[in-house]
């Protein structure tokens, strides 16, 4: 694919790169999509409830008990580890060319990959706090609980750190994702639909002509594209930071 050394040469040349990921970036360490076809929306569920609506603000609300139980089904994955994408993002950060990493996925695994500047637009599994009193806790002290975990001060409801549907993005984290597309020379958008709004508009804010965009399946940016690269994101990743 003569775009691959095209964008590898842009990647030399440039110490101002952002990234943006989406689910991609985490189906490639078996973490399932939300949206793909074999991803959470189109699983059976035993419940008659959509697995957005057992992720929303509402839910947990009504039925705390069931909506960790969701999460703990559904989006605590045990033995994942991170790949290739992840690795190659590392790279980029510690030789000084990535200035940062904003996802949309929950999972840590950019942090577990080593990656130090990440913004997490949708929230994480490692943050806990108690909506009563705010005290924060960790995942160890929410696997303690069968269900819904309880504070240990004031008893109140304890939830995880993540944006549920029906609530909004963290708008400290938004202005500097917008400030970090705003202002960088390279962005690279990888494994993302860019469907979800207001995370996939972020990407409008960017004033360079240097946008890649890395995906298995076409997306409706493909069009404003400086370069398109089609394909498994971790394999494309690797091979772009190879001898850079
Ligand atoms: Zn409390």
């Amino acid at each position: 694919m003569e775009n691959i050394s095209e964008v590898k040469k842009i990647i030399k040349e440039s110490n101002n790169i952002v990234f943006f990921g989406g689910a991609g970036v985490s189906t490639a360490s078996g973490v399932p999509d939300f949206r793909s076809a074999t991803g959470l929306y189109n699983r059976n569920n035993d419940s008659d409830y959509s697995p957005e609506y057992m992720l929303s603000h509402e839910f947990f609300t009504n039925h705390p008990d069931k909506f960790m139980d969701y999460v703990k089904e559904n989006l605590m994955i045990e033995g994942i580890r991170p790949n290739d994408c992840h690795k190659a993002l590392v790279k980029l950060e510690n030789i000084g060319k990535l200035k940062a990493v904003i996802t949309q996925n929950i999972d840590s695994l950019h942090q577990e990959a080593g990656s130090k500047n990440v913004i997490e637009l949708h929230g994480n599994l490692r943050d806990y706090y108690c909506l009563d009193c705010g005290k924060k806790f960790d995942l160890d002290y929410v696997k303690s609980f069968n269900r819904a975990a309880k504070c240990d001060v004031c008893r109140g409801l304890v939830r995880p750190d993540i944006v549920l549907y029906g609530e909004s993005l963290n708008s400290d984290n938004l202005s500097y994702a917008v400030k970090l597309i705003s202002e960088t020379d390279v962005l690279i958008v990888g494994g993302t639909s860019l469907v979800v709004y207001p995370a996939a508009g972020l990407i409008d804010f960017y004033r360079g002509n240097k946008l890649i965009v890395i995906n298995m399946d076409p997306t409706p940016k493909d069009k404003s594209a400086d370069f398109l690269l089609q394909g498994d994101i971790s394999k494309i990743m690797k091979e772009l930071v190879e001898g850079v």
